[in-house]
């Protein structure tokens, strides 16, 4: 038994449901008997997989967040840009009298603000 602890093992408040000795708990968190010589599932650790199960979607609903998050930056940044060409589209076509030009222009405005229309029916 010394031999076990010191090795690194821990003995647990539990005993074994075959022997009666008691449980050891290795290293890897695993449980056995020395005596019977075999692993032994320990009920109580039951909670403790609770806690696992429950961790998971907790860390999958961060992600998500950050997902989210990083979508949200890119399209404000998105919108911001369109606003920005609209603008500077708007004052060429203000000088411009060159129809193909103002054809252009005005088909890349109509681009723009459908994007725009898309992104704030999005929010
Ligand atoms: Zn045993």
């Amino acid at each position: 038994m010394a031999d076990l602890l010191r090795s690194g093992n821990t003995m647990l408040n539990m005993a074994c449901p075959v022997c009666s000795n008691p449980i050891f708990r290795n290293r890897d968190g695993k449980t056995f008997c020395p005596t019977c010589n075999r692993d032994v599932k320990v009920v109580k650790s039951r909670p403790h997989q609770d806690n696992v199960i429950k961790s998971e979607p907790n860390i999958k609903e961060q992600e998500k967040g950050y997902h989210y998050d990083k979508q949200n930056e890119l399209i404000n940044s998105l919108e911001e840009v369109l606003l920005e060409k609209i603008e500077i589209i708007t004052n060429k076509l203000k000088n411009e009298n060159h129809l193909q030009l103002i054809e252009t222009y005005t088909n890349i405005l109509i681009n723009c603000f459908e994007i725009l229309n898309t992104i704030q029916s999005k929010r």
